[in-house]
């Protein structure tokens, strides 16, 4: 028996790798968006399930899924959070690091972001910038993207990285950073899942 206040009802996860089939995302130095997300994604899925989880995916190969699909997909099922996985891309080489996105205003998500923020900070800080909007008091950036704001559940969208930088895309390709990367993920959402109330920026 875990001991009480040690372990979290278990979570009901979406993930969501961004693009795929006809749609590679942005492809840049040859890697395609696409395939990064969903190796990510993957991880990510898995390494919950392993925690005693129950994670699900908008798509778990190379093909092509509409937005609506995906935010149908997320309709039909309960779930907890909607975790959208994407790469960024600039005309500007030198943008890098990551960033996570909620919609506007104060949602149910930002707890969430926050959670998966601090983690990715304390874990890729040094490797990676993060980039953020504290205007708000939260480190996520807000945006209308679809996912976000179609989806009935509290829903996050992180930015891995820039394809466009060659350190991101050399770091975002790497086998066991993308495994890191999950991992740190998942710690984020397990945290979030543990208090569900307030999660502080701790940057
Ligand atoms: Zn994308």
């Amino acid at each position: 028996m875990p001991s009480p206040g040690t372990q979290s009802a278990p979570l009901h996860i979406l993930t969501d790798p961004g693009h795929g089939g006809t749609d590679p995302g942005a492809v840049c130095g040859g890697v395609k968006e696409s395939g990064v997300n969903l190796a990510v994604a993957t991880r990510l899925s898995a390494m919950l399930e392993e925690s005693g989880h129950r994670a699900a995916m908008t798509r778990i190969t190379d093909r092509t899924v509409p937005l609506r699909e995906r935010v149908r997909m997320e309709r039909n099922g309960n779930y907890d959070l909607l975790v959208s996985v994407h790469c960024n891309a600039a005309e500007n080489p030198s943008a890098r690091g990551m960033e996570i996105w909620t919609s506007p205003g104060q949602t149910r998500a930002d707890a969430a972001a926050t959670a998966i923020f601090n983690a990715l900070q304390k874990a890729f800080g040094r490797a990676l910038p993060m980039r953020m909007d504290l205007s708000d008091g939260d480190p996520d950036k807000e945006a209308r993207f679809y996912m976000l704001t179609h989806s009935r559940c509290p829903a996050v969208l992180i930015e891995l990285g820039f394809l466009s930088n060659t350190q991101d895309r050399e770091f975002l390709t790497d086998p066991e950073n993308q495994t890191d990367i999950a991992a740190v993920i998942a710690e984020g959402i397990e945290g979030w899942g543990r208090g569900r109330g307030r999660v502080n920026y701790e940057g």
